[in-house]
Formats: C-alpha cells, structure tokens, sequence
C-alpha cells in the first residue's frame, strides 16, 4: 500500500479525532490568515515549517513560486489571488522561494529545457531576475548567484503581484501586506525581504516585534491551560 494513503487510514484513526473541535470548525468555512505563493517542490511543507494549522493558510504552488503579470488571460494562479484578495479577504500575501529550486536552476540554463517545453515557456516570468542576476551579479560565486536569482525573483513576483486589480486595490485601502521569503532547506532559515534596509533579513530579525509579542501571548496560553 502506497505510504500516503496508509498516512490517510493513520490521520482518520488517530489525528481527526484528536482535533476533533478544529475541524468542526473548519467544517463550516475558512478565513485564512494569509495567502501563501510557494514552489511546488516536495521538500517545502509548509504546515511544518510555519507551524500552521488547518485553516491558516490559502496555498499557491507552482514551479518557481511564480506570479504571472495580470492580464486579459485566466490562468490558475490569477484565479486563485482574486479569490483569496476579493473574496476572502487576506491579510497578508507571502512569496516563499527556496533554496536547491529546480525552476530556478532551469531559468538560468534555458538550453537544458528543451524537453520540457511548458516548463521553458512558464520561467519566462522570471526574466527580469535572470538579467538582473547575470550583470549585477557576475562577479558572485554559482551559490551566491542562485541565491541573489531566488532573492530577485521574489522581489520580482511581489512586483508582478501589485499588478493584479484585486491586490492593487486592498494595497490602497492599507488592508494587505505583501511578504517575499526566501527559504534555505540546507538549514532550516528564513530570509524574509525588509522593505525598511532594502535587503532580506532573517525571519527572527525581520519580524522580531511580531515575533516576541506572538510566543508571548502563547506562552501565557499554555501556562494557563496548566493550571486549569
Ligand atoms: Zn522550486
């Protein structure tokens, strides 16, 4: 029996009873505190890795962590913003790329895609990272310059985003934040793009307020729930 689908029989067995009131809940509707664009890549879990539930976060993936520039077109990815910005109302979008990211890899070596034609076509999306990377950044060692590429290109889509009407317009009315995260699976860090010094910023530094103020108040919690 494939892995995954023994994990169903363990999650109704042992996990939904557990969390049985969370999914009563979740049962009768959504309110996500974010939208969250990431890669498509296995190695990003993002339940584990923002320590999120159910509910939490209205999920994009796709190869590259890619917003394609609003236009006429419909395509999944603009569908899914419209819904998460106009109907359900966010809060917050979150751009994550991620190190090792084969999209990434594909976009600066274009010559290796012939096979994959969709693949090719879909990175030209992020040219403009691609050009920025290879004449600001030739000087830079390969893992220096993928790394500035990951960086460029989640400053790039954050860009493309503030195209589409529906974010354009929470932006205006100050009820949407715009994040770019890029993280590193070789460690376990989080750069998180901090508009104040123009350059990415451990998640720990970039939202320390937030940060310290949120584990607070969760702390508090657990230590009542001890003595109730
Ligand atoms: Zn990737």
């Amino acid at each position: 029996m494939p892995k995954f689908a023994a994990g169903v029989v363990k999650f109704q067995r042992d996990v939904y009873p557990r969390n049985a009131e969370l999914f009563e809940r979740l049962a009768k509707g959504q309110s996500p505190e974010a939208l969250f664009i990431t890669c498509s890549d296995s190695r990003i879990e993002l339940g584990m890795l923002t320590q999120s539930e159910p509910g939490d976060l209205f999920v994009v993936r796709n190869a590259g962590n890619i917003v394609p520039p609003h236009d006429t077109t419909t395509g999944a990815t603009t569908a899914a913003i419209e819904f998460a910005v106009g109907a359900l109302k966010v809060p917050h979008i979150v751009i994550c790329g991620h190190t090792d990211c084969g999209a990434a890899k594909g976009a600066m070596a274009p010559e290796k895609l012939d096979s994959l034609p969709h693949v090719r076509d879909w990175l030209v999306h992020m040219r403009a990272a691609i050009d920025i990377t290879r004449e600001l950044g030739s000087h830079l060692n390969e893992h220096d310059m993928m790394l500035m590429l990951l960086e460029q290109n989640v400053l790039l889509q954050m860009a493309h985003l503030r195209t589409h009407p529906a974010v354009a317009l929470a932006l205006a009315k100050g009820v949407l934040q715009i994040h770019g995260w890029v993280y590193d699976i070789a460690d376990g860090e989080v750069y998180a793009w901090d508009d104040d010094v123009k350059d990415f910023q451990p998640v720990s530094r970039r939202y320390a307020a937030q940060v310290a103020k949120y584990l607070d108040t969760a702390h508090e919690h657990s230590h009542a729930h001890a003595h109730s």
